[in-house]
């Protein structure tokens, strides 16, 4: 699209100040008048993709319906939009270098020396460009990840630079920074703010939109200075302070008259108010819920809850879905032992037990499920948690001793869970997994049809174990509905136990899929058994 309006946004004083909350609730304001949004996020370092990150450095892995694994981020922009994303919305320094340099292995280049400016920064801009010329959207922002003034984000700030330079008109930039508040002279302060416009305006930056994080109302007083020292107007400091829940952003961003601002800068029309009502709604049931229930979520990445985001919101989603709050206990799966099973789970109404890579906590899940199976507890498996699900009912139902996973015993006498056979000949860790979103068939008058109340489904694969179909016979005669197949490969997707009150192993990622306007029917129904 040969007008797409690109909006930037840069961080300054620290990281996580929620750069991507901010640009999913503009993106947010922007469609609700009537604008055809996205956003991407750039991320600063080396690997390629974060798939191959482990969540304690950098959360969960989201990924993409046309299989891209991506910074979580991409989930919050997914669920406040309610459009997919691409693998073109997730770009790092390392996807970037790969490009550059495999253009130059193939000659590419013509026998130029390849450098920073231009190359690396010309492949950054075709990327900000993309999402306009091959999507049509008519607004991209742009999230720049880390913080300015890093050696790492360098290229992204250069890159900002010269777009803007080539079409200041069709640029934006906003500065999200943050205004910390001194407690012994009570004070909000600015001048970090005004050292790190500095450092943008030593790059050749002049923000547009400086945007304050604070814990404290800001004075029209230090409104003045920031606009005074930034050299942006008065109504280009936008406020924004801590509030109860993520979903509360938009709403206070368009009182600060955030989109209004946003809109005037780049010369469009205003066009409708943004109509909240049904965000609101949602925001107020989470706020002021009628009903509450408690739900354990057993992982072994407990400490960093950022590392089960996905599930977490959608909990949140189908809580408000059912005007309930649900209290999420998490459970550490290497803490779970037989003793103290009763304990652990006081007073859960529901067990989901989490994804997960490796053999480190895997008995206390199975623990988990064999206490949710036995006892009637609402049990929901995603991924791992389906297969060691599978894995429980073959040791305790079927009574095959020791029944694994090869993915935890290679020579196990009974792999009920196993690699599949396109994955046997992969070596390379990177982006080879089963992944993005593929057709599951549901069986007629399975939980799963009357929950999804569909034939057909898609949602998003990241594995590369599955059911094996070799024992499916077996399984079956002991009770155990196998309710959703992928039609193309005949892969088990969902099972269930039809003589239990609620359980449901999912071998793909329904959280990925769970959005405010369109709460996943998965949670939604679990979390509704859950208060019965
Ligand atoms: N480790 C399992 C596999 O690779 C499950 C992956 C997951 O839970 N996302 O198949």
């Amino acid at each position: 699209m040969k007008n797409t309006k690109y909006i930037f946004v840069t961080g300054g004083v620290t990281s996580s100040l929620g750069k991507g909350i901010i640009s999913a609730s503009l993106a947010k304001l922007l469609q609700l008048r009537g604008y055809n949004v996205t956003v991407q996020k750039f991320d600063p370092y080396l690997n390629v993709d974060p798939g191959t990150l482990n969540p304690y450095e950098h959360g969960e892995c989201y990924v993409t319906i046309d299989g891209a694994e991506t910074d979580l981020d991409l989930g919050h922009y997914e669920r406040f939009l309610n459009i997919h994303t691409t693998q073109d919305n997730n770009v790092t320094t390392g996807k970037i270098y790969s490009n550059v340099i495999n253009k130059e292995r193939r000659g590419d280049y013509l026998g130029k020396t390849v450098q920073i400016i231009p190359h690396i920064t010309d492949e950054i801009k075709r990327y900000i460009k993309l999402l306009g010329s091959k999507y049509g959207y008519e607004i991209v922002i742009t999230e720049i990840g880390g913080t300015v003034g890093d050696i790492e984000s360098l290229p992204f700030i250069e890159s900002v630079r010269q777009i803007r330079w080539e079409m200041p008109e069709n640029t934006l930039v906003i500065h999200l920074t943050l205004v910390p508040y001194l407690s012994a002279t009570g004070e909000l302060k600015t001048k970090p703010t005004q050292h790190s416009v500095k450092m943008l305006l030593e790059n050749g930056i002049q923000p547009d939109i400086i945007v304050l994080r604070t814990e404290h109302s800001i004075t029209q007083e230090i409104r003045r200075k920031v606009a005074l020292f930034c050299n942006v107007e008065n109504e280009a400091v936008i406020e924004a302070k801590n509030v109860k829940t993520i979903y509360e952003v938009p709403l206070y961003l368009h009182e600060e008259k955030f989109d209004t601002i946003v809109l005037k800068k780049l010369k469009l029309p205003e066009k409708k108010e943004p109509d909240l009502t049904k965000w609101k709604s949602f925001v107020d049931k989470i706020k002021n819920p009628d009903y509450s229930t408690n739900v354990a979520l057993v992982g072994k990445y407990v400490e960093l809850a950022d590392a089960y985001k996905s599930i977490i919101e959608s909990l949140i989603h189908a809580g408000a879905t059912n005007n309930a709050k649900v209290n999420i206990k998490l459970v550490h799966s290497e803490r779970i032992e037989e003793n103290n099973l009763n304990e652990t789970f006081k007073d859960i109404k529901g067990i989901i037990v989490a994804p997960g890579f490796g053999s480190r906590g895997i008995e206390g899940k199975i623990l988990a499920i064999k206490y949710a199976r036995e006892n009637n507890i609402p049990f929901l498996g995603i991924c791992l948690g389906m297969q060691l699900a599978v894995i429980e009912f073959a040791r305790n139902v079927l009574h095959y001793k020791d029944a694994n996973s090869t993915e935890f015993v290679r020579n196990t006498n009974y792999p009920v869970i196993d690699l599949m056979e396109s994955q046997k000949s992969i070596v390379d860790k990177g982006g080879t997994m089963r992944l993005g979103a593929y057709n599951c068939e549901l069986l007629p008058e399975s939980k799963a049809y009357s929950i999804y109340k569909k034939n057909i489904i898609k949602e998003r694969h990241r594995h590369r174990y599955e059911f094996n179909n070799r024992y499916l016979e077996e399984f079956k005669k002991a009770g155990m509905v196998v309710s959703g197949i992928n039609p193309e490969m005949n892969l088990v997707e969902i099972i269930e136990l039809p003589s239990h009150k609620w359980f449901i192993g999912v071998q793909f990622h329904p959280e990925f899929n769970s959005t405010v306007e369109n709460p996943h029917p998965l949670f939604v129904d679990f979390i509704k058994t859950c208060l019965e």
